[in-house]
């Protein structure tokens, strides 16, 4: 996101979790972990039933250091546990048990009084350690009054059944009295959560199915069967769309924050919805890596819109050629890899984004003019996306590059991405106005036939 100055705080709602994956002692198939969870009145706070079956567990662990502090108590059967660091102590190491605790959340960033909240699951979920390689794990809530739950995990009859990266990864859960609304669009099934002074239902149906239809175009497929957004508006006149962004701890969950006000043609225009789901067809990426996740989002967004009729081409490729502009100023003068592992700290968002651009461009003209227009850099990512489809753990940019090259038979694209990985300097984008280049940037930018229409729509 380049809009992260005035909201830089966001990211550590979500993304200061320093959590490991766990080292599993044994497998042990069968294993069951039952989490019962009653979120107090206010929404302050929760307690917690955990029951684990088939689990040898020492200790339950909260994901992050930083949530240590929100546990107030923990017990078996009444008997209090003994408590370090906000760990929970079982006094000898259990396969069968079940431990009652309570934690206090944190304010949450997006809240409306007592009555709703969106809250990172790290605030009452604590996980058995060891926890075994295979684990059937199923949530269900009780809310106050006649709230309801909005998460992008599996759900039958209000159990939910996240996959096992829900210990390690967070996402974001909205609880209390908020708007709901789900449908499908290319076949995928999109459930919507809105607090506040949101734009209208129909209006977000008409924005978020226009932004998966372009994002799927990629492919004439979106690469997911279930998808969770969350809506919720700021007072941010400067943009359309403040802010967005993806968590996908055991499902996919998009946070958007469009300003208040917002006309839904201002929305269906904006950049931000496009820009988070098209990081869909990549897995998550490592730090260092994140230019090429960023890189390729940033190209998709503006790409996109253009060939989905949502901008002009002429406006995307301005758009392109200001970033690159940005980005060769901005920057600490680090190689794209460590600026991408520092750019939290040192802002130098522009750089990484653009620099990433520059590949996504540079790879997509090298693709399409070596095989005459058959492939493309869309071609080879809903290729390549089927080796990550499964995957819940960050991968190494490496590895994307590898399956982007074996997909196309290009043998330039893992050299190409390990050049712009180790430069400190901006990439040099001027060939790109050549007129040489002229025909690929319109094949790139050209309308998409149906205008990014994909099967698979519903009024579910
Ligand atoms: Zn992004």
């Amino acid at each position: 996101m380049l809009k992260i100055g005035t909201i830089a705080w966001l990211l550590c709602f979500v993304s200061c979790v320093h959590g490991s994956d766990g080292v599993a002692v044994e497998t042990h198939s069968g294993a069951v972990a039952q989490y019962t969870v009653t979120i107090f009145d206010n929404l302050g706070g929760a307690r917690v039933r955990a029951c684990f079956n088939g689990v040898a567990f020492a200790r339950l662990v909260p994901m992050s250091s930083s949530a240590s502090s929100q546990l107030q108590s923990a017990s078996i059967d009444g008997i209090p546990l003994e408590i370090h660091d906000g760990r929970i102590l079982l006094n000898e190491p259990s396969r069968h048990e079940c431990v009652n605790y309570e934690t206090q959340f944190k304010p949450s960033r997006f809240r409306l009084g007592d009555s709703s909240a969106v809250l990172s699951q790290s605030q009452w979920l604590w996980r058995p350690e060891p926890l075994p390689d295979e684990v059937s794990t199923s949530v269900r809530f009780t809310v106050p009054g006649d709230g309801r739950v909005s998460l992008s995990w599996p759900q039958t009859n209000g159990v939910y059944h996240p996959r096992r990266d829900v210990f390690f990864v967070e996402t974001f859960g909205v609880f209390g009295d908020f708007n709901w609304q789900a449908f499908s669009v290319a076949d995928a099934r999109i459930e919507v959560a809105r607090l506040g002074p949101t734009p209208r239902e129909g209006d977000v149906r008409r924005w978020l199915t226009r932004a998966v239809e372009a994002t799927a175009s990629v492919g004439g497929r979106f690469p997911r069967d279930r998808l969770q957004f969350v809506i919720v508006s700021v007072d941010d006149p400067g943009a359309a769309v403040a802010f967005g962004m993806v968590r996908r701890g055991g499902g996919t969950s998009i946070l958007l924050l469009p300003s208040v006000g917002v006309e839904v043609a201002q929305l269906e225009a904006d950049w931000v919805a496009i820009h988070e789901l098209s990081h869909l067809w990549l897995p998550r990426l490592y730090p260092e890596d994140r230019w090429l996740s960023e890189g390729i989002a940033t190209y998709l967004q503006e790409v996109l819109r253009a060939r989905c009729g949502l901008q002009s081409s002429a406006r995307a490729w301005r758009r392109i050629r200001d970033g690159f502009e940005r980005g060769r100023r901005s920057g600490s003068g680090r190689t794209l890899a460590d600026e991408s592992r520092s750019m939290n700290r040192t802002g130098a968002y522009q750089r990484v984004y653009w620099a990433g651009t520059a590949f996504a461009l540079e790879t997509d003209l090298r693709l399409r003019r070596r095989s005459n227009g058959e492939s493309t850099l869309f071609t080879v990512l809903n290729d390549a996306q089927r080796n990550w489809a499964q995957e819940t753990r960050a991968v190494s940019a490496s590895r994307v590059l590898a399956a982007l090259e074996q997909s196309s038979g290009a043998e330039f694209i893992k050299a190409l991405g390990e050049r712009y990985a180790k430069s400190s300097d901006f990439p040099d984008t001027s060939y790109v106005d050549s007129p040489e280049y002229d025909d690929l940037r319109m094949q790139v930018s050209a309308l998409a036939d149906g205008g990014c229409k994909v099967s698979g729509e519903s009024s579910r």
